[in-house]
Order: structure tokens, then C-alpha cells, then sequence
């Protein structure tokens, strides 16, 4: 099933299009079915109704962990490092997570739980998260992984509209110098969510609790009761490859977050494949991926992808700043990282505080660098490739989001020749198309539009969950017959894609359509400019203006100079048709919890419509909107 050459690729590629079925049927023999599927596929995009291995039974953790044991039980699955980094790491080999997964499953069990219920889990980047996500699997219980910096009434509305009967918690969480008050957070939100009857509780920063008799229980001592039962095992309850796995609630960049769900057979092949290829994961190699298991980056590519593989995947429970911004390196240098998989916003940040941090430190284990989350703008790229990669780590730019379920468009490391702020090529089994407004496919290259994905691939959603309407109305009625991704995208003279960022987010400027993040990686390119955010507003000649939103914290002339030397650089390359027309100099931009720009909310207040900014209950700071407000220009 892996891919090592660019004609291998290439033979793939057009045999997933000619026999998708028999292409995926060959990639699913390398997973361990409890029973093999009687259709490999029965679909349509209408209603929609998506249907892969049907008739299949297995259980992702046998495939995640039982059948590494053989060969594999003194592996390292999991390397953790904590917040602080003077506390121990842990490792926890295939034998030790198995072991630790079936324990806990039986606490599950022994709370209630059982296949086909909905359990929130709400804690921090702790090995036990991992641990409670596999375990909901082991016993088909549908995972709700809700990211834990969200606020009381975030997790509220997500438990209600999964409705949850069980919630595994903790008692606090480090990240950075925060103590964050966790069972606090989720007590506030069970105010207004009655379906919950059990609460497990995790001690992780020993901070004082509240435990309510008959509701809460205590992590450890319900897995001393499994210890004193005396049966350490769980057998894998045998699901079938349609039962749902998990539901989890997109990051809500774009509006009301929609509870993605996803299902047993088709998302374990897809997020194993695409690990496997995309990362090109060679046994013994340390992989960390920096992003948080509450994201579906975390889902694919921290938990499920890599374990199904028999990787050793790296959870990372602080943040990139903290004690300061070299601790990624700390990371890589510590644990002899080969592979790290992290996001844009989390490069450009730690740009912002210069090479200092990067020089001393030992890099030379990495072998192949990815990126997520957003297009990494050129500056970004060259900027990893030279200080982190010394040029001799392939990096992969891999466009997919939280419906897909698994990487669709990005190089393949080492295979695919790269260029900075492409995500290159489909991956085999997925076949994108470009379309124009009326929904025609426009064909070539050297071409933009909306991207589509035509032909269903195993990790596509299957419904938003409860609401199988919106799951319609927002991915497969825009056009017929196609899965609507909801970006902008250029396919080049060499058929290669280049994220152009929401279609909500082209500008259309004279006529001229330019992708917002087209302007912003010219503006990031100015010497002095950290972060920019760009949207359009209403311009009586121009139909459109543009107006950026520019982080520049140390300007070294007036700001009107810096003004126009901002102009002068996306004049120069892109043209004179995108200099913005009014530029906004803040100290931060409105982000969702999961580092993505907020575009709406910069739209509005640039739009000078401040009275309704919409759900703003994904947003890491608030208090960052009001500056923006008050000092928007007119
Ligand atoms: P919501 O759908 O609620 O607005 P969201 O789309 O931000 O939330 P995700 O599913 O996490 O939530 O994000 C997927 C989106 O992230 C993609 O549609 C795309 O816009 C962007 N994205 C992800 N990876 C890349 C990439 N490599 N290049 C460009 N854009 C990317
Ligand atoms: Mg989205």
C-alpha cells in the first residue's frame, strides 16, 4: 500500500480512477477485518448517502493495537511530553497502551456505557486522552472530543447536540503558564446538559474539585475497581464498517459549527493510507504531530493514522512558546524527531520571535516536515524549509478539513516534487475538479474556482450529526453531484493546486478575482509584517476593495511609510490591482481556538456592520475583536 516512487503515484493514481473499487479493496486488505465487506462502495451525492465495506466488521483498535502485538508490544506507541519540561516524559509502549486501553474500557463499562452511546471527552493533551478515545472505540461507544479550551456554554451546546450520557474529564490542565480549571468549565456547562449522568474524572493538576455523589468518579479509583475484578481484557466489540466512530464539531471559522460524523471501516483505511504514504513512515521513526487530539489534524494524525500503522506518535501537551519559543525544537531535539507535522499559524508565530530560539539547537533528525490548517504562505514555507529543514526535509503542504476525514491534496514526502504554497496533487482516489460559479467544470490548466471533489473517496463524511439536511444543503447541493469543499483553488500551468483560501474569501476587485490568502502572502512578505488578514468591503468604483489587517509589532518607521512600502510589495508581486486600499495595523488577529483566522468578523467590521458578529464562541480571544473595532478605519 505504500507509494515510494512518483511513477508509483502515478500507476496508483490512475488505477484509483479507473477501479476505484478494486483499488480500495487492495488497500483495505492490509487492515485486520473481523469479517470481510460484501460492497466496497454504493453511493450517491444526491441525498447524500455514502456507503463503504458494507457488510465488513471489525474494530479500529484491534487494527491500532492488538495486531501490533505481536511483533510490535515493546514498540514505543506513544511518547508524551508534558507541559513543563522539567517533569518526567512517558512512554507508553503497544503492550502498555493495549493493556491501558482495555482497563479503561472496562471502567467505561462498568460506568454504563455502552455501543452506540455518545461520550464527550474533555481533557487535556494527556496520554489518558488518547487512551479514553480508544477505549470509547474498543466498545463502539461514539466518540465527542471537544477541544479543551472551550467554554462552558461551547461544550454545552456540543454535548446537547450529540446528547451525551457520559463525559470524561479532568480535574485541571497545564498549557503554558495557564492553569486551566477543567472540571470547573465542564460543572458550569452540565448545568444545562440533563442526558449526562456520569462524570469520570482524570487527575492530572491536582487543582480542588467539586464531585457530586452519584454523578462524578475519580479516573483512578475506577480503575482500581477493574484492577480488583481481576479482568484486565476487553474484546473489541465487533462493529460494522457503516456503525459511526466519532463525532467531532469543525473548527467554526465559517459560521455554527456542524458535528462532523465520521464511521468505522472507511475512516480507518483512509486516515492508515494516508499516513502511511503522505508521511512516508519508515518503522522506528518519531513522528509529532503539534496539533491537539480535540482536532481532527489530532484524530487522523495523532491517534488512529499513525497507531494504525504501528508508529510511535508524539502528544505534546503545552505550546510552542512555552517556557519560550524554542520549545518545539527542545521537542525535536529531545526525542530525536524525524517527522513534524504543525501548522502555519504556528510557524509564522514562532518566526515572529527571530532565529534566537532555533540557532543552538540540534535539528539534524528531521527528515520530512508537513503543514495544516491553512495555505502556508511563501515566506512561512521558505522560512521552515531553511531554519528547520536545512533544505533537506521534504515538506508536505496537505490540504484536507475536518469532513474529509484524512489528507486529499498535498505532495507526498520525498516523492513529489514541491513548490512553496502548492498542495501539488490529488492523492490517489481523489479526484478534484475546479468549477465556476453556474457549476460547469472547468477543464485545463492554468485555471481557478471552486473546489469540488467529484468521486467519493472511504474518510468522506457521512452526515452532520442529527441533521442530515445540513449535511446536504452544505456539501452536496451547491452543485450537483459533487462534494463541494467550500475553497478557492488556481490548478497551474503543471496541474499542480494551490489553495487559494473560502470562496466567501475571493475578492473580486475590478472584476478581478484574487484569493484573500494571494494578498496576505505578499503582505506577509514585507520585512516587518508578522501575520496579515485580508477581506473585502463594498468600494463604489471598484466593486470591492481590500483591506488588510496587518500585525507589525516592531515598525521601524512611521506606520504611513510602512503603509506604503506594504503597497509598494503587493504591487510588486502580484500587481497594482490587489494593493489594499486601507490597511489596519493590529496587535493580533481574531483566531478560532484551533489558530485559524476568524475572516467573517474582520468582513464585518471592515463592512463598518458591527451590530451582529455572529457565533463568536470558537474565538481564543475576544478581547483582540474589540481593538479591531475601535480602531477600524472608515
Ligand atoms: P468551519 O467549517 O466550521 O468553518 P473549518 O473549515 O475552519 O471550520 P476545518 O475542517 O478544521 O474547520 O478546516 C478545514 C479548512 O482549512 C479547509 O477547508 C481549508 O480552508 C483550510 N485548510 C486546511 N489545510 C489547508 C492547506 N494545506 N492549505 C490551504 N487551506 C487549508
Ligand atoms: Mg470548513
Amino acid at each position: 500500500m505504500k507509494i515510494t516512487s512518483f511513477e508509483q503515484y502515478e500507476q496508483a493514481y490512475k488505477q484509483s480512477v479507473e477501479q476505484p473499487e478494486q483499488f480500495w479493496a487492495d488497500v483495505a486488505d492490509n487492515f485486520t477485518w473481523k469479517k470481510k465487506w460484501d460492497n466496497v462502495l454504493q453511493w450517491n451525492f444526491k441525498d447524500p448517502d455514502v456507503k463503504w465495506f458494507s457488510g465488513g466488521k471489525l474494530n479500529i483498535t484491534e487494527n491500532c493495537l492488538d495486531r501490533h502485538l505481536e511483533k510490535n508490544a515493546d514498540t514505543p506507541a506513544i511518547i508524551w511530553e508534558p507541559n513543563d519540561p522539567t517533569e518526567d516524559f512517558r512512554v507508553l509502549t503497544y503492550k502498555q497502551l493495549h493493556d491501558k486501553v482495555c482497563q479503561f474500557a472496562n471502567v467505561l463499562k462498568n460506568n454504563g456505557a455502552k455501543k452506540g452511546d455518545r461520550i464527550c471527552i474533555y481533557m487535556p493533551m494527556v496520554p489518558e486522552l488518547a487512551i479514553a478515545v480508544l477505549a470509547c472505540a474498543r466498545i463502539g461507544a461514539i466518540h465527542s472530543v471537544v477541544f479543551g479550551g472551550f467554554s462552558a456554554q461551547s461544550i454545552a451546546d456540543r454535548i446537547k447536540d450529540a446528547d451525551c450520557n457520559i463525559v470524561i474529564t479532568s480535574d485541571g490542565a497545564f498549557r503554558g503558564n495557564k492553569d486551566i480549571q477543567m472540571k470547573n468549565v465542564i460543572d458550569d456547562a452540565l448545568v444545562q446538559c440533563p442526558s449526562v449522568k456520569r462524570t469520570i474524572v482524570l487527575t492530572r493538576s491536582r487543582t480542588a474539585v467539586s464531585m457530586i455523589k452519584g454523578r462524578d468518579v475519580w479516573w483512578e479509583d475506577e480503575i482500581k475497581k477493574v484492577e480488583t475484578q481481576g479482568n484486565p481484557e476487553c474484546p473489541a466489540e465487533e462493529m460494522d464498517a457503516e456503525d459511526m466512530l466519532f463525532i467531532l464539531y469543525t473548527s467554526g471559522s465559517t459560521g455554527k459549527p456542524k458535528g462532523v460524523v465520521h464511521t468505522c471501516g472507511g475512516y480507518m483505511v483512509y486516515a492508515g493510507y494516508t499516513f502511511a504514504n503522505v508521511f512516508q513512515y519508515n518503522p522506528g521513526e518519531v513522528y509529532f504531530c503539534t496539533a491537539d487530539i480535540g482536532w481532527i489534524t489530532g484524530h487522523s494524525y495523532i491517534a488512529y493514522g499513525p497507531l494504525s500503522q504501528g508508529a510511535t506518535t508524539l502528544m505534546f501537551e503545552g505550546v510552542p512558546t512555552y517556557p519560550d519559543a524554542g520549545r518545539l525544537w527542545d521537542i525535536v531535539e529531545k526525542h530525536k524527531v524525524n517527522i513534524l507535522y504543525t501548522a502555519p499559524t504556528a510557524i509564522r508565530s514562532l518566526m515572529g520571535f527571530g532565529l534566537d530560539f532555533v540557532k543552538d539547537k540540534d535539528l539534524s533528525s528531521l527528515k520530512k516536515l508537513g503543514s495544516v490548517g491553512e495555505p502556508i504562505n511563501e515566506e512561512a514555507w521558505h522560512w521552515l524549509d531553511d531554519n528547520i529543514g536545512h533544505n533537506k526535509c521534504p515538506i508536505v503542504d496537505t490540504w484536507w478539513q475536518t469532513e474529509t476525514g484524512g489528507i486529499m491534496i498535498t505532495p507526498i514526502a520525498g516523492v513529489t516534487p514541491t513548490k512553496p504554497g502548492y498542495a501539488t496533487l490529488p492523492l490517489p482516489g481523489i479526484q478534484p475538479v475546479l468549477v465556476n460559479e453556474n457549476g460547469q467544470e472547468i477543464q485545463g490548466n492554468g485555471v481557478s474556482g471552486n473546489l469540488c471533489i467529484k468521486f467519493p473517496w472511504p474518510g468522506i463524511l457521512r452526515t452532520t450529526y442529527g441533521d442530515h439536511e445540513r449535511c446536504r444543503t452544505t456539501y452536496f447541493a451547491t452543485y450537483d453531484n459533487l462534494y463541494f469543499t467550500g475553497d478557492g483553488c488556481l490548478r497551474d500551468e503543471d496541474g499542480y493546486y494551490r489553495i487559494t483560501g473560502r470562496v466567501d474569501d475571493v475578492l473580486n476587485v475590478s472584476g478581478h478575482r484574487i484569493g484573500t490568502a494571494e494578498v496576505e502572502n505578499a503582505i506577509n512578505m514585507h520585512s516587518s509584517v508578522v501575520e496579515s488578514a485580508v477581506v473585502g468591503y463594498p468600494h463604489d468604483i471598484k466593486g470591492q476593495g481590500v483591506y488588510a489587517y496587518v500585525v507589525c509589532p516592531d515598525m521601524h518607521e512611521d506606520a504611513d511609510l510602512t503603509r506604503k512600502d506594504i503597497i509598494m510589495t503587493v504591487s510588486r508581486i502580484i500587481g497594482p490591482i490587489a494593493k489594499p486600499d486601507k490597511i489596519q495595523f493590529v496587535s493580533g488577529l481574531p483566531k478560532t481556538r484551533s489558530g485559524k483566522i476568524m475572516r467573517r468578523i474582520l468582513r464585518k467590521i471592515a463592512e463598518g456592520d458591527t451590530s451582529n458578529l455572529g457565533d463568536t464562541s470558537t474565538l481564543l480571544d475576544p478581547a483582540v475583536v474589540e481593538e479591531i473595532k475601535q480602531g477600524a478605519l472608515k
